[in-house]
């Protein structure tokens, strides 16, 4: 007899993301024996969700879409990782590398486009999960969720890293010429050290620069996200002024930034990055961020660096989402470490 059997129950059906909670916390993901390990070494549990669009207070949109969670790209400062917890998973090396595959998705979301309810309104794509992390080219999620809005002329704004955005250029510019459709490219540095700390699973910086040039050449609404800029990384003059001349020279329509805030689970996460990599930066850390922000004269400090850098490279400053007030991440930069 399986030791959970729940999974093996339901025959072709998958589990919910309560299943799969109830089973890791009573086994941890070792009791996960459906999930599939790939190439990638990370181990992808195919689930069922009840809902696609998922309803958010406090951010400056209202509807989010996560065709999966965790994420391969395995940033060390990812907000998401907190919300792996869950699912009774850690936010360390479990949100890297055991993702869950909404099979469903899309039917789902096809079902809610349709309730005479939906108001079409803006749905951000990508905010707990980057929405092309490499299994996105196996299960296309993504693209079959694009075409879905697309059909109902629906807005969207996509926050990724990953540079396969590009396969799917045929539907955002189909989508922008009817309503509003904007890709935000994360690109908090081009600094490659800082990079290879930082984002261990993600591509290049450049590589995701070429991908924002290719879009906004076949007629995308696309810039980039300096987000996060992580105070001692990224923060310094120097490096600010060279990723945002690269964002430029790549031809951007827009540049927005945040400073790296820590909570929960990430918060840890982060400590213990530092302290194993870093230990004699913890100190200021743990100053720097006694509270969820860094200290707002610092996020002003930084704000006004990059004003500036915006005027001086031509660029102009991060889009809204339509009709929304900034309620959530002040706009930050750090360049004071
Ligand atoms: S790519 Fe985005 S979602 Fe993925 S780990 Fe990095 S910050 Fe998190």
């Amino acid at each position: 007899m399986p030791s959970f059997p729940l999974l093996f129950d339901l025959g072709s059906a998958k589990p919910t993301t309560r299943d799969i909670a109830q089973t890791v916390r009573i086994g941890g993901t070792a009791a996960l024996t459906e999930a599939e390990r790939r190439a990638d070494h990370a181990r992808y549990q195919e689930i069922t969700c009840r809902s696609a669009l998922n309803h958010v207070k406090g951010m400056p949109f209202e509807w989010t879409l996560n065709p999966y969670r965790g994420c391969t790209h395995g940033c060390h400062y990812c907000y998401a990782r907190r919300y792996h917890a869950q699912f009774e998973m850690n936010a360390d090396d479990e949100f890297a590398s055991v993702i869950l595959v909404k099979k469903n998705f899309v039917d789902v979301l096809a079902r809610e486009l349709k309730r005479p309810s939906w108001n079409g309104d803006y749905v951000a794509v990508g905010t707990a999960t980057d929405c092309y992390q490499p299994i996105e080219g196996h299960y296309k999620l993504t693209r079959r969720a694009i075409e879905a809005l697309l059909r109902h002329r629906n807005p969207i704004g996509i926050v990724t890293k990953g540079p396969m955005v590009v396969r799917d250029t045929d539907l955002l510019v189909a989508l922008g010429k009817i309503t509003t459709c904007t890709v935000y490219m994360s690109v908090p540095t081009v600094d490659e050290h800082a990079w290879e700390l930082l984002e261990p699973g993600t591509a290049h910086p450049l590589q995701r620069l070429r991908a924002v040039r290719e879009l906004v050449d076949a007629g995308v609404n696309a810039g980039v996200l300096m987000n996060p800029i992580v105070p001692g990384f990224s923060s310094s003059r120097a490096k600010l002024e060279r990723t945002v001349k690269a964002i430029a020279d790549h031809g951007a329509k827009f540049v927005g930034c945040n400073v790296m805030f820590l909570e929960d689970g990430t918060r840890a996460h982060f400590m213990k990055f530092l302290e194993r990599e870093f230990p004699s930066w913890l100190p200021r850390y743990e100053k720097l961020y006694e509270k969820k922000y860094a200290p707002e004269e610092y996020r002003k400090q930084v704000q006004g660096m990059i004003r500036v850098l915006q005027n001086r490279y031509g660029l102009t400053p991060r889009e809204r989402e339509p009709h929304k007030e900034e309620t959530f991440e002040p706009e930050q930069v750090a360049f004071a470490w």
